[in-house]
């Protein structure tokens, strides 16, 4: 954010603050997040031959740093900044570090959530990398919440779900914004797990009325099945 941009907001803030983020947006706070760096200085990490970089300790996909039995797992490690992602890579690091055999950490499927309101959650490619990777078969499928029945009944219409798909229909990313956005992106995930495409969406059985329906009606949207506005 521009220092004049970030003056304006500070003098408006008793005030909605008009600010101009490719079009007009109305906004009533700013939320500057500037990020987090792992504390690894006082390990002096070089000493032991560990290497490290700005993004903190470098590890392999096994997790192994620059000496092969040492090993680093977490926000340490440069990886995704997350508890669950911390968890994993605890398992993936002690797993190798005590047992024969290299599990290695696969990025592809970490979930991220910001729990805003509404909440926003993701898994996967988004459709511009997954057309980055392979221009011609990527589609996206999407249902505003607005068309999610118990969206509605909740009064909770805002957000949509999107599914990206690339050759074949397989669901390579899962995008959500909404009520419970946390929990349903692991229906997401779950599928991509299996290599599942849009057909296990659309075939599969969903409660009624739930937001995971919304998977359904997203996946019918895509195929054609149904005519919902999107
Ligand atoms: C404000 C905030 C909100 C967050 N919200 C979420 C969220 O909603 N969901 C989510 O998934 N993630 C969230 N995170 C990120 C999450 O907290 C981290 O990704 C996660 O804690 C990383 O786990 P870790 O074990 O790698 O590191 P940490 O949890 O930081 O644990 C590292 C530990 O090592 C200790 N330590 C450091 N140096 C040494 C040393 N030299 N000797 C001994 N001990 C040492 C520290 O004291 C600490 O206890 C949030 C982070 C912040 C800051």
């Amino acid at each position: 954010m521009s220092p004049d941009l970030l003056r304006t907001y500070q003098e408006m803030k008793s005030e909605i603050a008009r600010v101009i983020i490719g079009q007009d947006q109305v906004i009533d706070e700013i939320l500057v997040a500037v990020g987090r760096k792992p504390t690894i200085d006082a390990l002096n990490l070089p000493a032991a031959g560990v290497e490290t970089d700005d993004k903190g300790i470098k590890v392999d996909s096994a997790l192994r740093t620059a000496q092969k039995h040492i090993y680093a797992a977490g926000d340490c490690s440069g990886g995704p900044q997350f508890t669950h992602w911390a968890e994993y890579e605890a398992r993936i690091a002690s797993r190798n570090a005590l047992f024969k055999g290299k599990s290695k950490c696969s990025i592809r499927l970490v979930t991220s959530v910001t729990f805003t309101d509404p909440e926003v959650a993701s898994v996967g490619l988004t459709m511009e990398e997954a057309r980055e990777r392979n221009k011609i078969s990527v589609h996206t499928h999407r249902v505003r919440l607005e068309k999610v029945d118990r969206a509605v009944c909740e009064g909770e219409p805002e957000g949509f779900t999107k599914v990206v798909t690339g050759k074949w229909d397989k669901i390579l990313g899962v995008h959500i914004i909404g009520r419970t956005a946390s929990e349903l992106i692991h229906i997401g995930q779950l599928a991509m797990t299996f290599g599942a495409t849009l057909d296990a969406l659309v075939q599969n059985v969903f409660n009624y009325p739930t937001f995971a329906e919304g998977y359904r009606i997203a996946a019918l949207n895509g195929i054609n099945k149904i005519k919902h506005k999107v």
